[in-house]
């Protein structure tokens, strides 16, 4: 897989370089940084439930596919019920994440699933009700679980119920095969195909390329987008990237949405194409999202405590050579990292930079992008009154968080934040999510727009 990887990075770099040079008149000028094409091959295929056809009754769990994650204590073939654990090594993040294959169900039965927290300790941990314990099954354990027939639509179960340490599910099976999860699943390997589905279709506007290679060799996706002839070196920079911790799925349908948003028709989604350069990176931390693995706190470095100038993670790395490029070019308007928040967070929110990690210009970016949000975002999810400013208050390591070093590092008025994104209340569905990444981008044209409409052509 490595090997093959990075022959087909050296490949895509040639590709890159012959593009630009025979680039069309309706390509927006040179691009600002060399990211290499992205590959063409899915590193793995994707995930359906892929029915047999046969009318096995023997109920069997598989997990050996992208994403997939669970470690099954039991199988009850006469109570058609499955126990079971979610699947990460709690060195690789927080075990909150569980996904696997149903195969042998009886069309029309209803199958129990039983699930309870690992017991394992958390090896490290800043969190000091955390530390040297494991972690509650609240965070493991939706109200109600995803569950999926082709792995491409997700519906989800009636709300589950506690008993003692187990969360149980029941789910009505339509077919002897079906997929289950903790949140409608979102693969790198999805991540390169919507890319490239969005470069076919919209190819003078969207590049699929790779931000860098993961330190398994995997492909990371970043889509970049711009339409028209606007000069390049004009155009304000908004960088959008999702799932740094690998558990937080919705995370990742928020940015597809966002994506989807702004290769749509409206005037509003075009004058953002038009006037920026976009850049979205679906899945950050690709090797604990293929591995099912839960990546939050993951040895040896948490992937949003990475932004320092020593990173371990080749994709902060290579997110920050991009961003202090675009920083030296006085282009950079806005970050947004995408996550997911705890079990009992019912309302979106974000976490900004302290005061004291903040210049005054940012902090009215964020003002302003906090109250637009009260009227944009509201209509998808409720909205958290006041923003949650993550200093030393918050983790000790604040200033290793993404936005908190691209506030550092970025001029008086680029809006740098982290949006948390319920995951646990009736919108957070694979849609719910991809509605609220259309609000995010109302509200970012919102931001940007209205600042600048008293300019002539705007
Ligand atoms: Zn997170």
């Amino acid at each position: 897989m490595q090997l093959r990887s990075r022959l087909l990075i050296g490949l895509g770099s040639l590709v890159f370089m012959s593009i630009s040079m025979v680039g069309g008149c309706s390509r927006p000028a040179k691009p600002s940084e060399a990211f290499v094409e992205l590959p063409n091959q899915p590193a793995e295929p994707p995930a359906g439930a892929g029915g047999s056809g046969l009318l096995l009754s023997e109920l069997t769990v598989e997990t050996d596919f992208e994403g997939g994650s669970a470690k099954v204590v039991a199988i009850d073939q006469q109570e058609r019920s499955i126990r079971f654990e979610p699947g990460g090594d709690p060195r690789h993040g927080w075990p909150c994440w569980w996904n696997f294959r149903i195969r042998g169900a009886r069309p029309g039965e209803t199958l129990t699933l039983r699930l309870r927290a690992l017991s394992e300790s958390i090896p490290q941990s800043a969190y000091g009700w955390l530390k040297d314990k494991p972690l509650s099954l609240d965070w493991a354990s939706p109200s109600r679980a995803a569950w999926s027939i082709d792995g491409e639509n997700w519906q989800r179960t009636e709300p589950g119920t506690r008993e003692g340490h187990w969360m149980i599910y029941r789910l009505k099976a339509t077919t002897d095969a079906l997929l289950v999860a903790w949140g409608p699943t979102y693969t790198p390997s999805r991540a390169g195909e919507f890319a490239h589905a969005c470069a076919r279709q919209h190819p003078a506007v969207v590049k699929a390329e790779s931000l860098c290679q993961s330190r398994d060799g995997r492909s990371v996706t970043l889509l970049r987008i711009a339409e028209g002839p606007r000069p390049i070196p004009q155009r304000g920079a908004i960088w959008v990237q999702a799932r740094q911790h690998a558990w937080e799925s919705g995370s990742s349908w928020i940015a597809q949405g966002f994506t989807e948003w702004l290769l749509a028709d409206s005037l509003e989604a075009t004058w953002l194409r038009q006037h920026h350069e976009i850049f979205v990176v679906p899945v950050m931390d690709v090797d604990h999202v293929a591995s099912g693995q839960g990546g939050k706190e993951a040895i040896p470095q948490d992937q949003n405590r990475d932004w320092t100038d020593r990173p371990h993670w080749p994709e902060v790395a290579a997110a920050q050579a991009a961003i202090r490029v675009l920083i030296r070019a006085d282009r950079m308007s806005a970050f947004i990292d995408l996550h997911n928040p705890g079990p009992n967070d019912r309302a979106i929110h974000f976490h900004t930079p302290p005061d004291e990690g903040t210049k005054p210009g940012q902090r009215a970016a964020i003002d302003r992008f906090n109250l637009l949000a009260k009227t944009h975002l509201s209509k998808v999810m409720p909205v958290q009154e006041k923003v949650v400013k993550s200093g030393a208050n918050y983790n000790p390591n604040w200033m290793q968080m993404s936005h908190c070093w691209v506030a550092a590092h970025a001029p008086e008025n680029t809006l740098a934040l982290c949006i948390e994104t319920p995951w646990n209340i009736d919108q957070s569905s694979q849609e719910g999510y991809r509605r609220m990444g259309a609000a995010i981008g109302l509200t970012i044209f919102k931001q940007f727009h209205d600042k600048d409409s008293t300019s002539p052509d705007k």
